[in-house]
């Protein structure tokens, strides 16, 4: 995890779970699986005699508040309809309401996990590999197989991104851009957004300066020939072309929901949707890192970015090992690659913004890294030019000057080899 917490776990209501994550990650938003609370309500309150009545108001007060006032208020008036106020269970759940209640946790990002899915539908990673009774022997193995199936799902699904796309059901220039970005799976479940369109309306609420209100009202089907109306509110703003609506899908869920899409689109006329909006972790055209672990039956060869990561891996750790003997030298190698990874990070960011220059990178030796569209307008790639194309410009490697990093190393080699 690179020294870095997590910001959103998902658990039961383990009690021993919930201490530990307080403690260990105390700025981890810790939520309950909605799955598990729900499968418990029958076990806790089945023998009660008014127990299908309250269970429907029970799913309509959880699933159907948008606010949390609004839950407040229909769970007071459903404890006591049913007179269940002395109820402990009920008390506890509502005690602890901010980490199970969908209006509540809907304006924080589970990185796609919805309230309704079950928490360990993750543990689907190991499943036909691992099992309780795995020895922890045969888990090293097991697990390398889990992480080798992985990547090459991972593949497989951005070649099919890539090589056989869902046809648009509309004509917006957003629908276009977003087919072109995100991976099938993501492109599928934003379709089910446009087509949404057809059962929201739009009107204009109130204009306060650059910020335009909107209440959108989506009829949703609940069951049969039964329609329900629900109204949002989609805030815009127009010098930033900044969009919120108060069903929050796209903090929570990571993809715009229909009810933005459809102020954005028909009623704004917006023909691109700002990057900010487009998550890196839905794009076809990034490598995910975990991509370039290396199990032992992996051949790298046919993969030339695994093969630069792995060689830059083994470099740095002759490096790590050289230098973590003396303090100085452990300090010094710090500063050196939290240079590099500034200079790094801020080439990334200068490349995204020009995609037409290839900025040059002060690491000398090293590739060049440039930033090539390959459709000129969406896609972003980044590659790594071979060494042969970047020698070619300043001065030959033998006159030029030395990078810290090189200076450091040489240094340190020579200081080995001394003694
Ligand atoms: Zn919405």
């Amino acid at each position: 995890m690179s020294d870095r917490a997590p910001n959103a776990i998902i658990t039961d209501q383990d009690r021993a779970m919930q201490a530990a994550i307080r403690r260990v990650f105390p700025r981890a938003n810790h939520r309950f699986c909605l799955w598990h609370i729900m499968s418990k309500v029958p076990h806790k309150l089945g023998s009660y005699s008014q127990y299908e009545n309250f269970k429907g108001a029970l799913l309509n007060c959880v699933y159907d508040s948008l606010t949390c006032d609004e839950f407040e208020t229909r769970w007071q008036q459903v404890v006591e309809k049913y007179n269940l106020q002395e109820n402990a269970w009920l008390c506890q759940l509502y005690g602890e309401r901010h980490q199970w209640v969908p209006a509540y946790v809907k304006g924080i990002f589970w990185a796609g996990m919805s309230t309704t899915q079950r928490s360990e539908s993750m543990n689907a990673f190991f499943d036909g590999y691992v099992g309780p009774k795995t020895p922890l022997k045969k888990f090293v193995g097991d697990y390398d197989n889990a992480l080798m199936r992985m990547v090459e799902n991972e593949r497989l699904a951005d070649f099919g991104s890539y090589n056989k796309m869902f046809p648009l059901i509309t004509l917006h220039s957003i629908e276009r851009q977003l087919q072109a970005s995100y991976t099938n799976e993501k492109f599928k479940e934003v379709q089910e957004e446009f087509r949404g369109f057809m059962m929201c309306l739009p009107s204009l609420l109130k204009c306060e300066g650059a910020i335009s209100t909107y209440e959108v009202i989506d009829r949703v089907r609940v069951s049969g020939d039964f329609i329900k109306e629900v109204k949002y509110c989609v805030y815009f703003n127009d010098t930033e072309c900044e969009v919120q609506c108060t069903c929050r899908l796209f903090e929570f869920r990571g993809i715009m929901c229909r009810h933005a899409l459809i102020v954005l689109t028909l009623v704004k006329d917006v023909k691109e949707l700002p990057s900010k909006y487009i998550l890196d972790r839905w794009r076809k055209d990034l490598k995910r890192k975990y991509t370039f672990v290396k199990s032992s039956y992996d051949d790298l060869s046919g993969n030339p970015k695994a093969q630069k990561y792995d060689d830059l891996c083994n470099d740095f750790s002759e490096v790590a090992f050289l230098a973590s003997d003396y303090n100085e030298t452990y300090m010094t190698m710090k500063a050196c690659i939290r240079k590099l990874k500034e200079e790094l990070l801020c080439n990334g960011l200068r490349s995204e913004s020009s995609l037409s220059s290839a900025p040059s990178l002060h690491i000398p030796g090293a590739y060049s890294i440039c930033n090539e569209a390959t459709d000129g307008r969406y896609q972003k790639c980044n590659k790594l030019r071979s060494p042969l194309v970047a020698k070619s410009k300043g001065k030959p490697s033998s006159t030029r000057k030395q990078s810290i990093v090189e200076k450091v190393v040489r240094k340190l080699k020579l200081t080995k080899v001394k003694k």
